[in-house]
């Protein structure tokens, strides 16, 4: 039981995950409590899980839609997965030893003229056709639930299963979970080198070797590199991103906030502090660099929080950071591998935070040979050749 990167790594293990972000500590914690043993790998380089704004998505984000148009047919393909994994947060939030902060108290993406309105109605039509509950409020109704939105706000797009949970502490609890069930979990422990023989994977780490009957790729941005190894390469993007937080102030914001044309995303924290993103862009120079924050975005991002919600101007800032996002085609990459026996990927679509423990959920049945609660047939990376 511990996450000491100073101990020697076990020789041999049944299952190593490589990537101890949310996705990977949902599914060490669920492989564990079945009896496997788990040891988990992570190099602490760069985590979407440690950055993430704690946002729980359902409805279509209008900003992967402007940015990657080509990417729709698989954002509306994975649509039903949003509400489940919202209902999983809530599954595993009651079975946690500290309070998550979970809140499904909506999602509101708001319109600034009747363009955006127009556009926000014909995707409202299209969710509700594809099963989502989602609605669209006018500017007389969202005044009635949402008074703290600013003056050139028009209407917006209710997402009543939207929520907000608090990453710092649901990331630790949740690795509490798997630890307490004897995972074995190593930090600055970067897997250099990957090998499918006989006797299974042949696993070469900056700490040492390791061999495993079983591999889980939860990588998150390192996949891309990993699956290279098993000559698999999938086109994984790293997508550095810039976050705000502000002073705790007294709850006036319920819902999490989107822009239908701009990017931003806002919610407040049940302690008072209110997080603001929504992509604006941050600087990775290399594979191996951590991310650091662009001004523009820091301006630019604190700006147009303001403009949506004018009482945010009133706040002062506290923190800002910068992470690393994970974008392959939009939807997950779950399962098994053809060709390569004891091989999973285990890698959320977008919003892989609202995504990880039903990510890792699906997974974890798939390794334990039941029937997944959705088909992932349609997931598999078998998909890039
Ligand atoms: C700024 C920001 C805000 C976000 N906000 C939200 C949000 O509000 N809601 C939402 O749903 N999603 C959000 N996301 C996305 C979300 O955080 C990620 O999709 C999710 O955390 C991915 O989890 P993961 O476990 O798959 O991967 P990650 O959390 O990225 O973890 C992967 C881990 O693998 C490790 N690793 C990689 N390569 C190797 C290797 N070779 N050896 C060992 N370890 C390795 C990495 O160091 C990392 O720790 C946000 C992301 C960012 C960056």
């Amino acid at each position: 039981m511990t996450a000491d990167h100073r101990l020697p790594l076990p020789k041999d293990i049944g299952t190593v995950i490589i990537g101890g972000g949310i996705v990977g500590m949902c599914l060490a914690w669920f492989l564990a409590e079945e009896g496997a043993e788990v040891a988990v790998l992570d190099d602490g380089r760069h985590a979407g899980t440690i950055a993430n704004a704690g946002g729980l998505h359902v409805q279509m984000q209008s900003r992967f839609m402007r940015l990657y148009p080509e990417m729709v047919p698989g954002f509306e393909q994975t649509l039903p997965f949003y509400p489940r994994a919202v209902e999983h947060w809530r599954r595993i939030a009651v079975r946690l030893d500290e309070d998550i902060e979970l809140a499904v108290t909506g999602g509101l993406m708001v319109a600034e003229s009747r363009e955006q309105y127009d556009f926000l109605a014909a995707k409202c039509r299209r969710e509700r056709q594809l099963g989502l509950e989602v609605d669209m409020l006018d500017r007389s109704a969202l005044e009635r639930v949402a008074p703290y939105l600013g003056p050139t706000i028009v209407g917006a797009e209710l997402c009543p299963t939207e929520g907000k949970i608090n990453p710092l502490l649901a990331n630790q609890a949740v690795r509490r979970q798997a630890l307490a069930l004897g995972v074995v979990h190593r930090t600055e422990t970067r897997v250099t080198g990957l090998v499918r023989s006989a006797a299974g994977f042949a696993i070469d780490t900056t700490a040492g070797s390791i061999l495993a009957g079983r591999v889980v790729i939860a990588a998150g941005a390192g996949a891309g590199a990993l699956s290279a190894l098993l000559g698999r390469p999938m086109p994984v993007r790293a997508e550095p991103l810039h976050m705000n937080i502000t002073e705790a102030t007294q709850p006036f914001i319920k819902h999490m906030v989107q822009h239908a044309d701009r990017q931003i995303t806002l919610k407040q924290l049940a302690a008072g502090q209110v997080v603001i993103g929504g992509g604006w862009p941050a600087t990775l120079v290399g594979p191996d660099a951590h991310p650091t924050v662009e001004i523009e975005s820091l301006i630019g991002s604190l700006s147009l929080a303001q403009h949506v919600v004018p009482q945010i101007g009133a706040l002062r800032l506290i923190r800002t950071w910068a992470g690393v996002n994970t974008s392959v085609d939009g939807r997950p990459v779950v399962g098994d591998v053809a060709g390569i026996p004891g091989l999973f990927f285990a890698i959320p679509g977008d919003a892989g935070y609202t995504l990880g423990p039903l990510t890792a959920r699906l997974v974890a049945d798939a390794m334990l040979g039941r029937a997944p609660e959705m088909s992932i047939t349609d997931y598999s990376a078998d998909r890039f050749g």
